[in-house]
């Protein structure tokens, strides 16, 4: 039988039902959510992603502003800029888009953003409910784990007591993505570029999530049959003037037991997530005023 394939389509439809009601609510007491994407230089890929934010994020009513300023900034006038959006009381998400220029690199980025504004959800004081056990996907917590754990959820996974294996460990994915799958109750394995014997670890996964950033590099050969593995591939390659993930989906379908695909799985989830952070970041500033 062939693997269902986990598209991120119909979460999405159904998590933008949600927040376009939650934005009008806001609006109907007088405050239009709004955003805010500091850009430095003009890296198409970065341009690429902001356009597919400014566009959920105006389909559910939201306000999008993309701040774009030379590569040659200074650091000065960057964190005048950055400042200036922490203080703005109609700005309620800011995103600084990476990679910034190189001068700029020194810069303690994931804390710049107030953390009641940080709608990527990387400043010190909201991983750190992330690593004191806090499972609350309504916090603000980093775009991609929270997309896959929805992704999941939506497709009735379970998770608790599962065994998980998070390849690749960054900040912005493996790491966090591996503290809410334990948050959930999942025996989570974290591996890497260092990992001896991948292979022992996928084979042995009821749910694998890749974060690598090799096109195609787990095939049939990572898993077995008998598990009825789940697989994320949260992986966006180019291969051949294409967009690919992680895995060779073709060559998976006979061997698990679902998998989400690329494009249209974690990518369109990352986003959405990015936008159910703005509402959540307004809410809460709301709250804050009150
Ligand atoms: P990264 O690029 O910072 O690091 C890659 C990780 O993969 C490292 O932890 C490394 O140890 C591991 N790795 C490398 N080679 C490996 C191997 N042979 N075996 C096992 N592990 C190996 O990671 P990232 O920023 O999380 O990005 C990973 C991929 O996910 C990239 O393709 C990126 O474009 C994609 N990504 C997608 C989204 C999305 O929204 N879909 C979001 C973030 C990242």
């Amino acid at each position: 039988m062939n693997a269902r394939i986990l598209t991120a389509t119909p979460v999405v439809e159904k998590t933008k039902i949600d927040l376009k009601e939650r934005c009008l609510a806001l609006k109907n007491r007088g405050i239009t959510p709004a955003m805010s994407v500091v850009l430095v230089g003009h890296n198409p890929a970065s341009l690429s992603y902001i356009r597919n934010k400014k566009k959920i994020c105006e389909e559910v009513g939201a306000k999008f502003t993309l701040e774009q300023y030379p590569s040659e900034i200074s650091e000065k006038e960057f964190l005048g800029h950055i400042d200036r959006l922490n203080k703005d009381p109609g700005t309620h998400g800011i995103i600084i888009q990476l990679p910034v220029s190189p001068q700029l690199r020194n810069l303690n980025l994931p804390d710049l953003v107030v953390p009641e504004k940080d709608i990527d959800g990387f400043h010190s004081q909201n991983t750190q409910s992330l690593y004191e056990g806090s499972a609350d996907l309504k916090l603000l917590l980093p775009c991609t784990p929270k997309g896959v754990i929805k992704l999941l959820q939506f497709y009735n996974v379970p998770i608790s007591g599962q065994n998980v294996v998070v390849v690749g460990r960054s900040l912005i994915v493996g790491k966090p993505l591996s503290m809410l799958f334990t948050n959930l109750n999942a025996t989570v394995t974290l591996t890497h570029s260092k990992t001896r014997d991948l292979r022992e670890f996928t084979k042995n996964a009821d749910i694998v999530v890749s974060a690598i950033g090799i096109a195609h590099l787990l095939d049939e050969t990572y898993f077995d049959k008998k598990r009825k593995t789940v697989v994320i591939d949260v992986g966006m390659n180019t291969f051949d003037g294409k967009l690919v993930g992680d895995c060779s989906r073709e060559r998976l379908l006979s061997t698990v037991e679902a998998i989400s695909p690329v494009p249209g799985g974690v990518g369109p989830m990352t986003v959405v997530s990015l936008i159910e952070n703005l509402i959540v970041a307004t809410e809460g500033q709301l709250k804050g005023i009150k």
